[in-house]
């Protein structure tokens, strides 16, 4: 395209694969600065170093069991009918040290977590003791008779046996789960050291659009991009910062451009397909290297992408994606592009979802040569996947996507797919229903 047809944008719209697109947007982000964060919320963030461990986990041999700390010598030969007979010398509880090591010959009463005197090589249960009837009798101290032998090391947790000084723990782009971050805790680290969460500014376009809560003037709609962008963002990890709604003006686009230029990347909607007014594109054109796409795909074909400038001769840029206006091309959009550029940012080595093969229940018509997204819920009935089209495919329905679980493909070189083909679907939400 030139400007010999009149058109006064010198950009090219051009034809992207969906990997194509995807490609040249993630060349705009990598992961984020690492930041120290506290434990509890460090969840689905992803470690930007190794962590390497400086002590023993546990830091001391303890007992796995209540019982009695011995020698296995002492008790090698007990039996039931033969019991070996031991003076109980002292008591210790979880959290409490050793006063003494175990004398030859005795036992010491302990619980579970409590540190293993030295001398003590196993600890013998309560269940394999006289314990009950000593208990009944009201004696603690006094003599145990224990009829089962113990092998050296039985109950007793080494020091070091789950992690060694030393040793590499969790590898960095390790995404924390309870799991990851309990091992942390269990190094004594009140912190994780992970990339940061992107900051996402949120800005709704078009002078029909009218934030929810306020009374509705004729000729409009509610902005219903807004808040379920916001919600995309808080789902793939990234914190929203809601902008609210702008006119198709350019002034108005301009200010709402500046209050994004504080995040790490402005997602607006709307206002890059082709027939919208002019005036939204040479905004972004002027205030940066936009780029206008059409992507190969449906919903969603139009895209806006680009860094935009900030106005005041500082330098600084924001990457901008610009979505399609309507709410389902909007959504899928988001789910191919901002999540995952949202996935790089936080350092996530992939933002894949679940797929599963589904037999469809309807068939996916694909008259243009497009990947379609087609929405779908899929359910297991009798050990096999079926997806069921949520109905109408229009893009501008809303409910039809809050309605599916999943998105089904069909190939951008297939002309459909018939009902009882099978098809790969994306699973928005995990696990699908069970019949
Ligand atoms: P556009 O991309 O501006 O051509 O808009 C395409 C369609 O999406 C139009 O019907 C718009 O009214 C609608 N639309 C645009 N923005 C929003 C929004 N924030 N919420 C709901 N619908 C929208
Ligand atoms: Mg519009």
């Amino acid at each position: 395209m030139s400007g010999s047809c009149g058109h006064r944008h010198t950009h090219d719209e051009a034809m992207l694969s969906v990997e194509e697109a995807l490609e040249r947007i993630l060349s705009y982000f990598e992961p984020l600065e690492a930041v120290d964060v506290p434990l509890a919320e460090a969840g689905g963030m992803v470690l930007a170093e190794d962590a390497v461990s400086d002590m023993d986990v546990p830091p001391l041999d303890n007992s796995a069991m209540d019982g009695y700390a011995v020698t296995s010598e002492s008790v090698a030969g007990a039996g039931a009918g033969s019991p070996a007979t031991l003076r109980v010398a002292a008591r210790i509880a979880a959290g409490e040290v050793p006063s003494a090591p175990l004398e030859p010959g005795t036992a010491v009463r302990i619980m579970t977590g409590a540190p293993v005197p030295p001398g003590a090589d196993a600890v013998v249960p309560f269940e394999d003791t006289d314990e009950v009837e000593r208990r009944r009798a009201g004696r603690t101290l006094g003599e145990i008779s224990i009829g089962a032998p113990a092998a050296p090391g039985a109950n007793v947790r080494r020091a070091g046996g789950d992690i060694r000084r030393g040793q590499t723990v969790l590898r960095r782009g390790t995404e924390m789960g309870p799991a990851h971050i309990g091992v942390l805790a269990s190094l004594g680290r009140a912190a994780a050291r992970v990339h940061r969460r992107p900051r996402v500014a949120i800005l709704s376009t078009g002078s029909e659009v009218v934030e929810p809560g306020r009374p509705l003037p004729a000729g409009s709609i509610y902005d219903s991009n807004g808040a379920a962008v916001a919600a995309a963002v808080l789902e793939a990890g990234g914190v929203p910062r809601p902008l609210g709604t702008v006119p198709d003006d350019e002034a108005a686009v301009e200010a709402g451009i500046d209050e994004g230029l504080g995040s790490d990347m402005l997602v607006t909607s709307a206002g890059v397909s082709k027939g919208d007014f002019d005036l939204i594109k040479d905004v972004l054109a002027r205030r940066g290297e936009m780029q206008f796409w059409s992507v190969r795909m449906r919903p969603a074909k139009p895209l806006a992408f680009g860094l935009l400038a900030s106005g005041d001769g500082s330098g600084r840029t924001v990457p901008h994606l610009g979505l399609p206006g309507n709410p389902v091309s909007a959504l899928v959009a988001f789910e191919q592009f901002g999540r995952v550029a949202i996935a790089r940012m936080l350092g996530r080595p992939r933002a894949r979802r679940p797929t599963v093969r589904a037999v469809l229940d309807e068939p996916i018509s694909n008259a243009d040569g497009r990947r379609v997204y087609a929405r779908v819920v899929v359910s297991r009935r009798g050990g096999t996947y079926h997806a069921s089209l949520t109905g109408d495919q229009s893009s501008n329905l809303l409910t039809s996507m809050a309605h599916a679980n999943g998105l089904a493909i069909c190939p951008e070189d297939a002309p459909g797919r018939l009902a009882g083909e099978e098809v790969d679907v994306v699973m928005l939400r995990w696990p699908p229903d069970v019949f």
